[in-house]
């Protein structure tokens, strides 16, 4: 049965435990728009509205971007935007960008299946302005840039920037992935180091960009969703191709993303699970751990030990997160870690021969339905 798990992983953005935790505020607002809502209402005028009208604007607004778009994910926002402006014309890409995000998702099959041809450009690990400037010609669409999410190129590289790709006339459009609408993290007291090198939205905006599309339950913390933010008359011609209708988002995922929209607008992330548990301090986790450990009575065979969290979701591929982990000693581990699933919905993981909690990516809330688990594995 579906239903819910505690992530004791330590990956946040954990693919198979259904990516971001939708936090509080974001869920208050997805009721709500669960009854009759004014989903597709105007209001003021009491006329049909557009379901456009409310998140993907504010998410535009919170990126600084002039319009935006939401549906279904983000691999429906590349497909749309593909369709919608580049069928039967080429699209150039980097040959260091045409990635497999997971899931059968591959850049180059994506192109196809659009009706759009793909340009290959440059060689796996460098790829010059030159590159893309010397195949435009009249049938040219866009220049695409694709974040390469969930995989590090290191050594004798070079990509061109965004800033770089304007000015030749033809679309620049970024799938941007992970969905940091920020660089700078207006919405934290401090960025963390384990987000660097990951695009924002707003500075590929910022460089010119016509389009960005990224994901709604990745680093922006939100439902699963596609965001398409970008110029506005661009927007209205995706808004009208056929398929936007196919792809849209329904109306809980667009109260949802208006909520979240709302916390970055605010600038105050404490409403988003995804930054709480990234920013939780390790004395706190350490704090969590020792309480855990105290009420579950394994003290015995239990101690606290470092960890490393990640970000998950095919994002951020080599980082980490310091974090705090119960370890747990036992005879046998792999039916302790079954035991836990099966009895308790608690999701861990093998290390070092011990079973690890690791508690960055649980949230306090469950600390107490953990020591009562981990009591019940110990008799
Ligand atoms: C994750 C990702 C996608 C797919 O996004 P979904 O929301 O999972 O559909 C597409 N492109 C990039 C670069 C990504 O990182």
């Amino acid at each position: 049965m579906l239903g819910r798990v505690i992530n004791a992983t330590g990956v946040l953005l954990h693919t198979n435990l259904g990516r971001a935790p939708i936090g509080a505020t974001a869920l208050d607002a997805m009721l709500e728009a669960a009854a009759a809502s004014n989903v597709e209402y105007d209001i003021d005028r009491g006329a049909r509205g557009s379901r456009h009208d409310h998140a993907g604007d504010l998410l535009a607004r919170a990126c600084g971007a002039e319009a935006g778009i939401v549906v279904n994910n983000n691999a429906a926002a590349v497909v749309l935007v593909l369709a919608a402006l580049a069928r039967d014309r080429e699209v150039i890409v980097s040959r260091g960008e045409l990635v497999e995000i997971g899931g059968g998702f591959r850049v180059p099959e994506i192109l196809a299946e659009t009706g759009a041809h793909l340009i290959e450009v440059g060689t796996t690990n460098r790829t010059k302005f030159t590159d893309y400037s010397r195949m435009i010609n009249e049938r040219t669409a866009m220049l695409l840039k694709v974040h390469a999410s969930n995989y590090r190129m290191i050594g004798f590289t070079q990509a061109t920037p965004v800033s770089e790709l304007t000015g030749t006339g033809c679309l620049v459009v970024v799938d941007a992935g992970s969905g940091l609408l920020d660089e700078r993290t207006p919405w934290l007291a401090q960025t963390p180091a384990w987000l660097r090198d990951e695009p924002g939205v707003r500075q590929c905006i910022e460089d010119g960009a016509d389009l960005v599309t990224f994901s709604g339950d990745k680093l922006l913390g939100g439902p699963q969703a596609g965001i398409i933010v970008g110029r506005k008359a661009l927007i209205d011609v995706v808004k009208q191709h056929p398929l936007a209708r196919a792809l849209r988002a329904d109306k809980m995922t667009l109260a949802g993303l208006q909520s979240v929209a709302c916390s970055y607008l605010d600038n105050d992330a404490t409403a988003i699970p995804l930054w709480r548990m990234a920013t939780t301090t390790n004395e706190e986790l350490h704090d969590r751990a020792e309480a855990i450990i105290a009420a579950s009575g394994l003290a015995a065979r239990a101690h606290i030990a470092a960890s490393e969290a990640v970000a998950g979701g095919g994002s951020l591929p080599g980082l980490t997160i310091p974090s705090v982990a119960i370890a747990i000693r036992s005879s046998n581990v792999d039916a302790t870690l079954r035991h836990l699933r099966v009895e308790h919905r608690i999701v861990a993981t093998a290390r070092d021969g011990e079973v690890a909690l690791d508690l960055r990516s649980v949230d306090p809330y469950d600390d107490a339905t953990v020591a009562d688990a981990l009591r019940a594995s110990g008799e």
